[in-house]
């Protein structure tokens, strides 16, 4: 079902700059219309954001494909992803074949998402609670992705990181960010590149906005 407009949301992503062709193959895999409400199904395949319930949103298809690139992960990496919201994401990076941790705030999401991944197979670790302060039983991870924008980068999140791990976050204010690409090198010795124009949903926490 919607093969025909997954592949012209794919041609979209690459008219827009995204090159990897694993992660093409990777949003051919994962069926977008199953993880927005029913009511917003024939709209799955645009290149935009939409609203999943609970005030939060599944992010553009663009914005997956860009945080995904940035952050390239490989078969057997482990990553962390904060802000599960519709499972999306997380599914895309199954796909390519990392072993996923996803952390999600908001119960009644994090419950409805366990569910859709369960019945989808998809083997991701879920976890409902503070994503800002991460998941340390099972740190060191290779890249961590935050796919909500905070008011800094959570130095918590940044002690989980592998020495030349990645973290892909948007930092800003609470309606636009821009987004940071961080390798690091050793504790105090950062990359970091950054991209404009990024409008996420606050991330909400110890190392984020308060409520
Ligand atoms: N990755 C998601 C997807 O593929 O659908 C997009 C999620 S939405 C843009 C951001 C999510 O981050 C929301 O579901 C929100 O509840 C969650 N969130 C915000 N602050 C958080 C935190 N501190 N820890 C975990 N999740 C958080």
């Amino acid at each position: 079902m919607f093969e025909k407009e997954r592949e012209e949301l794919i041609q979209i992503l690459k008219t827009r700059g995204i090159k990897n062709e694993n992660i093409f193959a990777a949003f051919r895999k994962v069926e977008r219309h199953l993880f927005v409400p029913e009511v917003m199904r024939f709209n799955a395949y645009k290149d935009v954001a939409l609203p999943i319930g609970q005030g939060q949103t599944i992010s553009q298809p663009y914005t997956v494909a860009y945080m995904t690139e940035a952050l390239n992960p490989k078969p057997g990496q482990k990553i962390l992803e904060i802000g599960t919201g519709s499972g999306f994401q997380a599914a895309v990076l199954f796909e390519l074949g990392a072993r996923v941790f996803t952390i999600e705030r908001q119960y009644d999401l994090y419950n409805q998402t366990l569910k859709l991944f369960d019945k989808l197979g998809y083997k991701i670790a879920s976890r409902c609670s503070d994503g800002t302060i991460g998941w340390s039983e099972f740190a060191p991870y290779d890249g961590i992705i935050v796919t909500a924008g905070g008011p800094a980068v959570p130095q918590n999140l940044m002690k989980q990181l592998v020495l030349n791990g990645k973290m892909i976050i948007p930092v800003g204010d609470k309606t636009t960010q821009t987004m940071k690409i961080i390798t690091k090198f050793s504790e105090d010795d950062f990359d970091v590149k950054e991209a404009p124009y990024f409008a996420f949903v606050p991330l909400i926490g110890k190392e984020g906005w308060k409520e």
